[in-house]
Formats: structure tokens, C-alpha cells, sequence
């Protein structure tokens, strides 16, 4: 490392693994709301969330108290499962509560949670419960879905060029295309489970029709496969509604979230009905096993999340103000403020949005140029996707103002001038 890196910059490239050679490298000192600071005192608007984590914003007061006084009572107790800790008991049931609405009492009751660390623990563990439960060993998933890192996660992931390196992954994984109804027939009797984004994330942010998710729905109860939907990044409210699932009036067999579950800590979950998850009781016992999944303090964290999530959605906004625009109505304004030639197009639904440009090449200069704007004390944190790098992603948290959306597309907008 030459000398010109601060010392901060020297041990974070030398001690940190990296995962790119061009990671982005801002030096935060803390954070608040929507902002993050930096060493120097930059501003930065965070239009991502931290990839979609901080719904509520960063360092909630509400979220915060949760926090410490689940520290006052106690930290880690026992491995999952053994103890009754009243932070997870008091969180299943609030999310059992947000899933079982009286809209969609058709549907499979989904009241039994296991808790994880992250999303990509929620997915091996689902994985596991549709293999066990349905006695298959097909899994399919879309083309260009990320639903984690780990090796079986890995396996779903819709593009060979992340996989290639470290095969063999699982066996008997399939791919369809999101959104499309002629792919549905490749779902079969021989199909443990279907894992698909709501509204699909990497990709770009697509939003499949209504017909698309009642077909998917049909399809699986048809040939017995258990639907699994992934609202890591869709869910806690990110598309104006606390489930996506809630626009398309489906529910799956088997809910997957995290990310902006923990209002900044680190928790993840899969939900499914209580005859589905008994599964993991016997042959063999022990089923699925964490020693730290369901923390109690992100347990707690995620309650107090929960709650200032359904007050944004239904209450007072979060902020104690009634006047706020709703997530649909943000994201509505976004949509109307970032007009520009060359802006090909918006999609995505409430705050999970994708600005689509002509490539990369004319992307990249301008997510660099938002950022670095901070130096006149106004940056804007964007970014683009893993399966899709001709769109901008802005995922801001939810509890963003009118004023600060203006600001941010103000900022958006020079960038790309
Ligand atoms: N599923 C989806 C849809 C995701 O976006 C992600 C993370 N980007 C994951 C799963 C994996 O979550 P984690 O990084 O917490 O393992």
C-alpha cells in the first residue's frame, strides 16, 4: 500500500479479506437516520440501506432501547431451541401475527419460526425442511437469483459464472425464469420446493404480474412442492406493504427474511406451518441446529423493528408525524423526480427500485460522481446489481422524508448531468 492511505485505510486493505479490488471504501464514523458520516464530517444520504437492511434507518431510538435492555437481562443463554428467551417467543409470535392475515386465511398457516443468523442460514435451513418434508430432492430456483453465499444458497444462484469455481454444489437443482408462466410446467411431482423472490432483487428488481404468483401457487399444490418465498430484501416493508407477498394475494408453504429484519443486527428466519417444521424433531433428532441463531438481543432488535416497520406502514409514519407520504407515494416520487434522457427506465415497487441506463460504463462514472459529491457535504450512496449492472439501485430507508428524497434525486441527477 503506498503511503498516502490514512492508517485506518493501511489495515483495512491488509487485514480485511477482500472480496474485489475495488471496494468502496468509505470510512464511516457513525451514523444516524439516513445519513452516514464520515471521518472528515461528509454527509452521505444512504439511498441502499446497507442492501436493503436499514428500513427503519440506521440506529432507530426505538430499535436501540430494544437493544439495550435485552443487554441489562441477558446475551447468549443456550444453543437454539432449549430455553424459552422471552425476546424470541415475543418476536415469533409478532411475526406470525404480520403473515396470517384475515385476507388470506385460504392459504397455508405459516405459525411456526426458526430463527437464523442471516439470510443465506435461512435458506439452507429451508432447503433442508422441503427436502425432509416432501421425501424430493429437486430444488428449483430463477435464473439471475442470489439467495446466498453459503454452498447450498450457492447452488440456487441463476448464473453459472458465480458457481463455476466451486463445484460440485448441490445436485438436482433446476432454473426457470422469473415471471414466466410457460416455465411453470418444469415443476414436477419430482420437485421438493420452489425458491423464488417475490419480486426478484439481482436481477434488477422485476416485478412479476399477479397471474404470474396465482399460476406459481396452482402449480406447486398441483405436484405437492412446497413454495418457498424469499423476502429477504422484499420484506419489513421495503415494497410498501410488510410482505410483498401481500400484492399478490399468495402466500407460501415456507417465508424466508432477514436483512431488514434486524433493524441493523444481524437475524434471519424461515417460517412455515408447525406439521411442516416438525419435520426437523426426528430421523434424525436435531434436525437443524445453530448455536447462535435467534440472538436474543437481535431478537429484540427485530420486535422493536417489526413494530416501528408496521408504524410507518400503518401508523404514524415512525416519526410521529401523520402528514408523511406513504412507501408507495416515496417511491411514486422518485419515480417523477428522476426523469432524464438518459434514464431508460424506473422499475420496482415502494422503496425497491431499479433506474435502468444504457450500460455499466454509463452507470458506474455516475454512482462515483453522487458519492463523491459529499465533499461539498451532500453525497448519495447508490449502487447497481449483481445480475444487473446497467441499473442503479435505490433501496433508501423507509423512514426517508419528501425533502431528503428531493435532496437525493437533486444530487442523482447532477451526477448523471
Ligand atoms: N436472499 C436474497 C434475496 C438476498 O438479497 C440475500 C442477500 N443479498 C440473501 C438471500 C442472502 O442473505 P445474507 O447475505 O444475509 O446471507
Amino acid at each position: 500500500m503506498t503511503n498516502t492511505l490514512s492508517h485506518r485505510q493501511q489495515l483495512f486493505y491488509n487485514h480485511l479479506a477482500q472480496t474485489s479490488d475495488f471496494p468502496l471504501a468509505l470510512d464511516i464514523e457513525r451514523a444516524e437516520g439516513i445519513y452516514l458520516y464520515g471521518q472528515n464530517g461528509q454527509r452521505y444520504i444512504d439511498m441502499i440501506s446497507g442492501i436493503a437492511v436499514s428500513n427503519v434507518g440506521h440506529r432507530h431510538p426505538k430499535v436501540l432501547e430494544a437493544i439495550h435492555d435485552q443487554l441489562d437481562k441477558y446475551m447468549h443463554l443456550m444453543v437454539y431451541g432449549e430455553y424459552i428467551e422471552t425476546p424470541q417467543v415475543k418476536l415469533a409470535e409478532a411475526l406470525v401475527k404480520t403473515i396470517n392475515l384475515e385476507s388470506l386465511q385460504d392459504f397455508p398457516s405459516l405459525d411456526n419460526v426458526y430463527f437464523t443468523n442471516s439470510g443465506t442460514e435461512a435458506v439452507e435451513g429451508a432447503m433442508k425442511l422441503a427436502k425432509r418434508f416432501t421425501g424430493r430432492s429437486e430444488i428449483i430456483s430463477c435464473f439471475n437469483a442470489y439467495h446466498g453465499s453459503t454452498q447450498g444458497a450457492l447452488s440456487l444462484a441463476g448464473a453459472e459464472f458465480f458457481k463455476r469455481s466451486f463445484r460440485p454444489l448441490l445436485p438436482d437443482v433446476r432454473h426457470i425464469r422469473h415471471g414466466v408462466l410457460e416455465d411453470l410446467d418444469k415443476i414436477t411431482t419430482r420437485t421438493a420446493a420452489v425458491i423464488i423472490e417475490v419480486i426478484s432483487g439481482e436481477a434488477g428488481v422485476r416485478v412479476p404480474t399477479e397471474a404470474y404468483h396465482q399460476a406459481l401457487r396452482k402449480r406447486c399444490d398441483e405436484t405437492g412442492t412446497l413454495l418457498i418465498f424469499d423476502e429477504i430484501q422484499t420484506g419489513f416493508g421495503r415494497t410498501g406493504s410488510f410482505w410483498a407477498f401481500e400484492h399478490y394475494n399468495v402466500v407460501p408453504d415456507v417465508l424466508l427474511c432477514a436483512k431488514g429484519m434486524g433493524g441493523g443486527m444481524p437475524i434471519g428466519a424461515f417460517i412455515a406451518s408447525k406439521e411442516i417444521m416438525s419435520v426437523f424433531k426426528n430421523n434424525p433428532i436435531l434436525g437443524h441446529i445453530t448455536t447462535f441463531g435467534g440472538h436474543p438481543v437481535s431478537c429484540a432488535a427485530s420486535l422493536a423493528t417489526l413494530e416501528v416497520v408496521q408504524d410507518i406502514l400503518y401508523g404514524t409514519r415512525g416519526n410521529g408525524e401523520t402528514e408523511e407520504l406513504s412507501v408507495g407515494e416515496k417511491g411514486d416520487l422518485i419515480k417523477r423526480l428522476l426523469i432524464h434522457p438518459k434514464i431508460k427506465e424506473i422499475r420496482g415497487r415502494g422503496l425497491m427500485l431499479a433506474v435502468e441506463f444504457v450500460s455499466f460504463d454509463v452507470l458506474k462514472p455516475i454512482i462515483d460522481r453522487a458519492i463523491q459529491n459529499s465533499q461539498s457535504g451532500g453525497g448519495v450512496i447508490t449502487d447497481w446489481f449483481l445480475f444487473c449492472d446497467n441499473s442503479m439501485r435505490l433501496a433508501p430507508p423507509l423512514v426517508i422524508s419528501e425533502a431528503q428524497i428531493r435532496e437525493a434525486c437533486a444530487i442523482i441527477l447532477e451526477a448523471i448531468d
